[in-house]
């Protein structure tokens, strides 16, 4: 009779773990070692199709995400992967992204030649045998299942973290990586002859960030560190005609043919020098004066560092990078090919306003604010100088005609943003998107 009620005892407190696991969507010391497991990949395929295969499993060194809040819930990105405990089938962790590959699809040179890119995904280290499981948006925007594989992270328990040699240096530092949101900065075309320019640069990087809100109000939230990986020479490759300097992470202008586009297609070598230390969110920035950058959520952002509009470029690129906001401009040339959009786009700053009754930001809309909202759309499309604060609903959180480069079909919150123009100030709708993601990276 003893043993009998020793063992319902037991079973009630293992109900009651189990119970406050489910509610407090965590248990990381349960399932987790306080390590980050990488699994680089090739990603390859066509505009029609794709295909996985694993490349190498690593040990990323300290994990320094999300402890709280492991299964990300606000459903972003084009693809999402998530980390099934083999023996329970019990979701341990999930995580919404972008990538170039999913970008490169939709340009014209992905309808002509199959082409391979280098991929990398970051979760905590599982305890036990572990099913990944990768998801993408089909034709309608629903999440399908489109590769999955079962890893045994005893095969690499012995796996050492090492990153390529190269000076780190935190320039912010308000607590433990893995309570904080954590920034780190590498640097590309600066060679060692650059190293005070890089400090100066990344300086000036966290003045911009933390100029606008809803950082600066939460600066004590983040951690910033810079990782020196100097390149041989100083510059980035075509910031003029023929110049291909041996950069260190390969960065590029003229990606997918769009001068200002910089990225890199060597994602590895970015994430080798990332992981000298713990983080969240990954800065690339360009030792170059011209214009030029780029942001994809999730994986990182690219900067110049010393053109006029730097600060604006860095800051609307952390916007795509952190929360995978949409850019709601429409006027300028890109190299995707869009269409008009038959369902609701994901991200949490753009509307194809299919229902207007069930607008995704319809909390934040004054009921007097008519919806679609009027605004001088033809006389910007002529003369994009116009006035947008004298607007009769400058102020208001409406929908705005004119987004993610449509012209017609897709509207966005305000009538200006930095996702939409060189304003220096996130709407009211993306600064909530912000806030929403940090959220989840912050343990108090
Ligand atoms: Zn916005």
């Amino acid at each position: 009779m003893k043993k009998f009620t020793i063992l319902l005892a037991f079973m009630s407190v293992s109900a009651l773990a189990t119970a406050q696991a489910t509610k407090s969507n965590g248990n990381f010391d349960g399932y987790f070692e306080n390590k980050t497991m990488r699994i680089d990949y090739i990603h390859g395929g066509n505009s029609s199709t794709e295909s996985f295969k694993i490349f190498g499993i690593k040990n990323d060194g300290l994990w320094g995400g999300r402890v709280k809040v492991m299964n990300d819930p606000y459903n972003l990105g084009l693809y999402a992967f998530d980390i099934v405990d083999a023996a329970s089938g019990k979701v341990l962790y999930t995580q919404g992204f972008c990538s170039v590959f999913g970008e490169w699809q939709t340009t014209i040179e992905a309808g002509e030649i199959n082409k391979d890119f280098e991929e990398s995904i970051r979760f905590p280290w599982p305890k036990n045998i572990f099913k990944l499981v990768m998801r993408k948006r089909d034709s309608t925007n629903t999440f399908q299942t489109i590769w999955t594989e079962t890893v045994n992270p005893a095969l690499y328990a012995k796996a050492e973290h090492s990153s390529p040699p190269a000076q780190v240096r935190y320039f912010m530092k308000n607590g433990n990586p893995k309570y904080k949101v954590d920034i780190v900065v590498l640097a590309d075309g600066y060679a060692v002859a650059d190293s005070t320019v890089f400090s100066n640069d990344v300086q000036q990087f966290i003045d911009a960030f933390f100029s606008v809100e809803p950082f600066k109000g939460r600066k004590a939230d983040f951690n910033v560190a810079a990782v020196y990986s100097t390149s041989p020479v100083s510059g980035i490759r075509l910031q003029k005609p023929n110049y291909y300097p041996a950069n260190i992470l390969g960065c590029s202008y003229y990606t997918f043919g769009t001068e200002r586009y910089v990225l890199t297609e060597r994602e590895w070598t970015v994430r080798d020098y990332a992981s000298a230390v713990p983080y969240d969110f990954l800065v690339i920035l360009l030792n170059s004066d011209k214009y030029g950058g780029g942001g994809i959520y999730n994986l990182y952002i690219t900067a110049s560092a010393k053109s006029v509009s730097s600060g604006y470029v860095m800051v609307h690129e952390m916007g795509h990078h952190i929360a995978g906001l949409a850019d709601e401009y429409y006027t300028s040339d890109v190299a995707y090919q869009i269409s008009m959009p038959k369902y609701e786009p994901w991200e949490f700053n753009i509307t194809a306003l299919l229902k207007p009754e069930n607008l995704k930001w319809k909390s934040m809309v004054d009921p007097t604010t008519p919806i679609p909202t009027p605004w001088q759309k033809e006389k910007y499309e002529q003369n994009e100088a116009l006035n947008l604060a004298d607007e009769v609903y400058s102020n208001k959180v409406g929908a705005f005609e004119g987004a993610g480069y449509l012209s017609k079909g897709l509207y966005r919150p305000e009538i200006d943003c930095i996702m939409f123009s060189n304003s220096l100030k996130f709407c009211r709708v993306c600064r909530k998107g912000l806030n929403r993601v940090l959220d989840m990276y912050i343990s108090r």
